[in-house]
C-alpha cells in the first residue's frame, strides 16, 4: 500500500512557513505499513487542486489531503475533492447544526460563510475536530476498479494530529490487512555516506522486503531498517538479520545497534568499564563537554575539563609545558598529547582528551591549513594523537573535531 500527502496553503509555497504535518502524518502512515509515495505542496487555486488530487488518486491507494478546510473564500478543498472525484458535495444539516452551537457556545456570531465547513462528499464518513470548527472527512470509495481511501483534514497543527491520531488511524487499521512493523537503527560515525552504501548497498538491495533508508549529518549515518509482515516475529526477524550483516561489514565504524547517540554510547562503555573521562578543548570551546553533559546521568562518568583557548591556558589548566607550545605551536601533534595527559592528570580521571586545531576561516598558514586538528587521548600509559584534516566551514570542522574525539574514546574502551 502506497499513499500521497498533499499539503494545501499559498503560505507554504513562500519562504515562511513550511509544511510540517506531512512529517507527523508520514510518521502514522510508516506505522500502519503505509509507504509515502508522493507528497504534493498546493497553493489555493482550485484548478491546481483538482489536478494535485486527480493525480494522487491516479497513483496511490491512500490520499491524505490538509488545509483548506475553513470557512473562507480561498479554502476549496472539498469543492476540489468533489470535482476531483466526480461526486457530489452536500450541504450536511445536523452539521450546520453542530456550526451554531459551538459558535453559540463561545457567544461568537456565526456568519453564513461558515456554513460551507459543513459540506460532507457523498459517502464521506465525519471525523469530528473536538479543537476546530472544520470536520475532517474520510472517504472509502471505489475509483477507476481500485479501492481508495481519502481524507480531508484541516490544516492547523492542532487540530490535524489528534484528529489524525482519533479519528483516521482507527479507520484506517480498520480498512488495512493487518501488518506488523518492525524496526532498527543502526548507527555509524566517521564514515562517508557514499563509502558506507558503497559497501552496504548490495547487502540491503537483497532484502527487498526490508526498507533501508540512510541519513547522514557532519560524521554520523543512520541507517534505519523498517519491514512490515503479517507477523512480528517475521518482520523482526528480517530486520534483525540485515542489521547483522549490515554490522559485519561495517565492523567497528557502527557505534549503535538500537538508536542511541554517539554521546550515549560513550557514556556507557566509561560506565561498563568503570572509568572516568576529562577534557581540555581548545578548537571544539566545550563542544565536547556540552554534546556529553547534555545526556543526564553524565556526571558518573564525565569529570569535566577546561576550554583552554589561549596558549597560558593550556599550561596553566592543563600544565602543558609552554615550551613545547614556541617548539612546536598550539597546534601540534605535541600539544595535543600534552592536553590530553595534562587535564587526565589534572582532573584525575581514567582518560584525559585533548582537542586543539584551526577552525577558521583566519588563522591558517601553507603547512598549517584551515581544518588541521589534532586530537590526543591518554589514559596515563598509552597516549595516541591523531591528525585531521576536516573541511568545511568554521562550525563543520568543531563539529568534526567533537565528533572525532568521541569516537576516539569509544574506540579506546570498546
Ligand atoms: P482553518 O482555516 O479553519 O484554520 P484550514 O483547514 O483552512 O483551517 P489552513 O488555513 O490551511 O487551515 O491553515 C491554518 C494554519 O495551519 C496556518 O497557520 C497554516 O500555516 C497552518 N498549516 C496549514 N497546513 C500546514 C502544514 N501542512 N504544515 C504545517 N502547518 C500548516
Ligand atoms: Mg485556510
Amino acid at each position: 500500500m502506497n499513499s500521497e500527502i498533499i499539503a494545501i496553503g499559498s503560505e507554504l509555497l513562500t519562504p515562511w512557513r513550511q509544511d510540517t504535518n506531512s512529517l507527523y502524518i508520514t510518521e502514522r502512515l510508516n506505522q500502519l505499513g503505509v509507504s509515502v509515495a508522493f507528497k504534493t505542496i498546493v497553493g489555493d487555486r482550485l484548478k491546481h487542486l483538482v489536478d494535485a488530487v486527480q493525480n494522487a488518486i491516479g497513483r496511490t491507494d491512500i490520499v491524505v489531503i490538509m488545509g483548506g478546510l475553513g470557512p473562507t473564500e480561498d479554502d476549496v478543498t472539498r469543492e476540489a475533492a468533489a470535482e476531483a472525484l466526480g461526486i457530489g458535495l452536500k450541504r450536511n444539516p445536523d452539521l450546520i447544526a453542530q456550526l451554531y452551537t459551538r459558535a453559540a457556545a463561545r457567544r461568537m456570531t456565526m456568519t453564513r460563510n461558515n456554513e460551507k465547513q459543513a459540506d460532507l462528499l457523498e459517502g464521506a464518513v465525519v471525523i469530528e475536530n473536538p479543537r476546530g470548527t472544520a470536520p475532517g472527512q474520510w472517504l472509502d470509495i471505489v475509483y477507476g476498479k481500485h479501492r481508495k481511501l481519502l481524507m480531508l483534514l484541516p490544516g492547523p497543527p492542532s487540530e490535524l494530529k489528534p484528529m489524525f491520531d482519533e479519528g483516521c488511524m482507527p479507520l484506517l487499521r480498520e480498512a488495512l490487512p493487518q501488518r506488523f512493523i518492525a524496526t532498527r537503527v543502526l548507527k555509524a560515525a566517521l564514515i562517508g555516506e557514499s563509502a558506507a552504501d558503497a559497501r552496504i548497498a548490495p547487502i540491503y538491495t537483497q532484502y527487498t522486503d526490508v526498507e533501508t533508508t540512510i541519513l547522514a549529518h557532519l560524521g554520523d549515518i543512520q541507517l534505519n531498517l523498517v519491514c512490515g509482515k503479517p507477523n512480528l516475529a517475521l518482520a523482526q526477524a528480517r530486520v534483525d538479520s540485515l542489521a547483522g550483516k549490515i554490522e559485519e561489514e561495517l565492523e567497528d565504524y557502527i557505534y549503535s545497534s538500537q538508536g542511541e547517540s554517539l554521546e550515549q554510547i560513550v557514556l556507557y562503555y566509561l560506565e561498563m568499564r568503570g572509568a572516568t573521562l576529562s577534557v581540555a578543548e581548545s578548537c571544539t570551546g566545550g563542544m565536547i563537554a556540552e554534546r556529553l553533559t547534555k545526556i543526564s546521568g553524565s556526571s558518573r562518568s564525565f569529570a569535566g575539563g577546561a576550554v583552554v583557548y589561549s596558549n597560558e591556558l593550556k599550561t596553566e589548566f592543563a600544565g602543558v609545558d609552554p615550551k613545547l607550545i614556541e617548539r612546536h605551536g598550539a597546534v601540534s601533534r605535541e600539544v595535543a598529547a600534552a592536553l590530553a595527559q595534562g587535564i587526565r592528570k589534572r582532573c584525575h580521571t581514567t582518560l584525559g582528551a585533548g582537542v586543539t586545531g584551526i577552525a577558521g576561516p583566519s588563522g591558517g598558514s601553507e603547512d598549517k591549513p584551515v581544518g588541521l586538528v589534532y586530537l590526543g587521548l591518554s589514559d596515563g600509559d598509552e597516549t595516541e594523537v591523531l591528525e585531521r584534516r576536516f573541511g568545511g566551514d568554521r562550525e563543520r570542522i568543531r563539529h568534526y573535531a567533537s565528533q572525532t574525539a568521541l569516537d576516539m574514546v569509544r574506540r579506546r574502551l570498546m
